[in-house]
């Protein structure tokens, strides 16, 4: 019997009553422009390599996931004990808010961007302070810096390219950040691959800087749940210390390695996607009345006059795309991903129809 007094409701931490689970739509029988994944197979031959492996699923995995760090130390440049390996970039973003953030601290996130750095700032009592894009796509850097003078500023988080608008962020800007602030950067890279662009580089240069990267977006493992952080040994350590010991799963780490293996069929699928977003693009640019965002990762926004309708309507042609609801500066928005060249033809011919009255 359920009174009052057993209420499991009653126990329950504060942080967590206001929290909203996060429902993403899964809907298999859609074309799914709507999670930025990679819409092709893997490269020819990984599967068939992947299947006579003998991974013996009765032990647990290597809690250290040595070889898959050897292989991400050797496709970044850098060395193994600068890496940690996690289940997806999710989970990355927790423990780093769990090492240095908390009660008490705050982590400076500049909206419109990525929703789960709010939700792993919830979960580890870390307070979020938002420092938005100048019009809704550039890095506020004087306030970013302004922001951080707070001691209570622990973490930065600078989301490049942005999800979900597309804009990559200045070199510059971003080093000024990590340079000036002198608070823990994280440079979230899910994109890197599209943008040809990254930081990696520099790590050596500033114990302050971490990068976030994904097996999720260009190596097409999304549903395998790898991610992993790039720093300097001391700061990688530290957050190794809360890290669940088995965090990766075996199959995934295997996985993670074999892909790592088709490093030239996955740039050509990453040149093919970045053509495909560019069609998209230019046919999105084409619709009247439709303001499109430029991009540099395999994703686009853009703001038709009613996103709503336009989703539903979307929808009962068979295309999930993603309702960004209201961006801060930017207003309501949509987001797709490049899908397979026939499905982007496709979208482009519902879009033509939805935008006439159809
Ligand atoms: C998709 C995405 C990730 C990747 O998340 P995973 O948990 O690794 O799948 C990370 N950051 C951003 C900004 C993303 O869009």
């Amino acid at each position: 019997m359920e009174t009052l007094s057993n209420k499991p409701e009653r126990f329950v931490r504060p942080e967590i009553r206001q929290l909203v689970p996060y429902e993403s739509k899964h809907l298999p029988e859609c074309i799914k422009l709507d999670a930025n994944e990679n819409p092709f197979p893997w490269p020819a031959g990984m599967r068939e390599e992947l299947f006579p492996e003998k991974l013996a699923f009765n032990r647990y995995p290597d809690g250290m996931a040595q070889d898959l760090k050897k292989a991400i130390a050797t496709y970044t440049k850098t060395q193994p004990e600068g890496i940690l390996v996690g289940n997806g970039s999710d989970e990355l973003i927790q423990l780093i808010l769990m090492t240095f953030g908390g009660l008490g601290k705050s982590v400076i996130i500049h909206p419109p961007t990525f929703s789960m750095y709010q939700i792993a700032a919830r979960l580890t009592d870390t307070t979020v302070v938002q420092v938005p894009l100048l019009q809704g796509l550039e890095l506020d850097t004087e306030e970013m810096l302004k922001t951080a003078l707070s001691p209570d500023a622990h973490v930065m988080i600078v989301c490049n390219p942005n999800n979900p608008t597309g804009s990559l962020f200045p070199r510059e800007e971003i080093l000024r950040l990590v340079r000036e602030s002198g608070k823990i950067v994280v440079v979230d890279e899910a994109y890197a691959e599209f943008s040809e662009e990254t930081l990696i580089p520099q790590i050596e240069n500033y114990p302050n800087l971490v990068i976030l990267r994904t097996f999720s977006k260009a190596f097409g493992m999304a549903g395998l749940r790898v991610g992993y952080l790039l720093g300097q040994p001391e700061t990688i350590s530290l957050i190794n210390r809360v890290r669940q010991p088995f965090n990766v799963n075996s199959f995934s780490q295997k996985v993670g390695i074999l892909a790592l293996g088709y490093v030239q069929e996955y740039h050509e699928q990453i040149q093919q996607i970045k053509a495909e977003t560019q069609k998209l693009y230019e046919g999105l640019t084409q619709i009247p009345n439709v303001v499109v965002y430029p991009t540099k990762a395999n994703f686009i926004l853009f703001k038709p006059g009613d996103p709503d309708g336009w989703t539903e309507k979307l929808l009962k042609r068979g295309f999930l795309v993603r309702n960004m609801g209201d961006l801060p500066a930017l207003g309501k928005c949509l987001r797709i991903s490049a899908g397979l060249p026939e499905e982007n033809e496709g979208f482009l011919r519902a879009i033509r129809e939805i935008s006439a009255g159809a």
